[in-house]
């Protein structure tokens, strides 16, 4: 059986720079901890990881005590949160991925041009809540039908989640255009999305059987999986070599990895290493796996 890993399976830029900020950071800490607003990153075992070593993650700010540290992620937040976080006199550590930033100043700049502003993406997904917090007004549809019942407009401004799934980004313009004469689109849908969701549809085409690795609560991945599944039927979602049922692979020639943004290059070698162990005799290729990690594979 072959094993394919997509080039552009696991961390993406802003994820690694925002776990190796808070790394750095619970290192530099002189009380061995410091805070997270929410999840670092949308992953159990990174969690898991980053808990061991002194990260501590609260679901408010109010949580955390007065001169502590506190990390932003890349999902960003609006900026109330900020003014609560400097009222409370944290040190704040941002790791908001400057994507995610570029998405903040284009809604605001939109508002500034007097275009209402539409978000494309989910309204509970922390990135959208923060975009929406740097807006007077945001308007916020995730699904088709919910453009559908939107009013018409005699002008709109648009961003999307940096995560947005490029074939619904696409259909949601076609069915804004019906509706608003002066439109102004900012496709702000990161290159690194763009890139995985391409090649796990390319990926997903070509094998047998396609797993994609990542958390069950994140968005990218969840993304990633449903593309994958709409061309392949054999694709499944998994966040580590436990959830594998060998029975997937009856018959299999060629299977594809991707992961999503979110997850570790150790939680995907995990995968790989267990594929290799239990068909004993397959074979590695594609540019995903790290080429140490890959000459220590083969010639296990
Ligand atoms: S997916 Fe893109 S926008 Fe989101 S954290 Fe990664 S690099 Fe930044």
């Amino acid at each position: 059986m072959e094993i394919i890993v997509a080039k552009s399976a696991g961390f993406c830029w802003g994820v690694k720079r925002a776990v190796k900020m808070a790394v750095e950071s619970l290192k530099a800490s002189k009380s061995g901890r410091i805070f997270c607003l929410g999840e670092l990153i949308h992953n159990r075992l990174e969690i898991e990881r980053l808990k061991s070593m002194g990260m501590v993650f609260v679901g408010d700010f109010s949580e955390i005590p007065e001169g502590e540290s506190v990390v932003i992620r890349s999902h960003g937040v609006a900026p109330f949160i900020i003014k609560a976080l400097q009222k409370r006199n944290l040190n704040i550590i941002d790791a908001t991925c400057p994507f995610v930033k570029d998405v903040h100043e284009k809604a605001i700049k939109l508002e500034r041009e007097n275009y209402p502003v539409l978000i494309l993406g989910n309204p509970k997904h922390p990135e959208v809540e923060g975009i929406a917090g740097h807006i007077q007004n945001p308007l916020i549809a995730s699904t088709l039908s919910e453009i559908e019942k939107l009013p018409s407009f005699p002008k709109l401004g648009v961003v999307c989640q940096t995560t947005l799934n490029i074939n619904f980004f696409k259909r949601a313009i076609s069915a804004l255009l019906l509706k608003v004469k002066d439109i102004k689109i900012y496709n702000t849908i990161c290159s690194a999305t763009h890139i995985r969701q391409r090649e796990a549809q390319k990926l997903a085409k070509e094998v047998d059987v396609m797993l994609i690795i990542g958390g069950k609560n994140s968005s990218n991945t969840t993304k990633l999986y449903q593309i994958s599944k709409a061309v392949n039927d054999n694709s499944f979602h998994i966040e580590s070599e436990e959830d594998i049922e060998k029975n997937w692979f009856k018959g299999a020639k060629k299977v594809g990895i991707t992961a999503g943004a979110s997850t570790p290059q150790w939680v995907i070698e995990r995968v790989v290493k267990y594929l290799l162990d239990f068909t004993k005799g397959g074979k590695l290729s594609g540019r995903g796996i790290r080429k140490t990690v890959r000459r220590e594979f083969q010639s296990a």
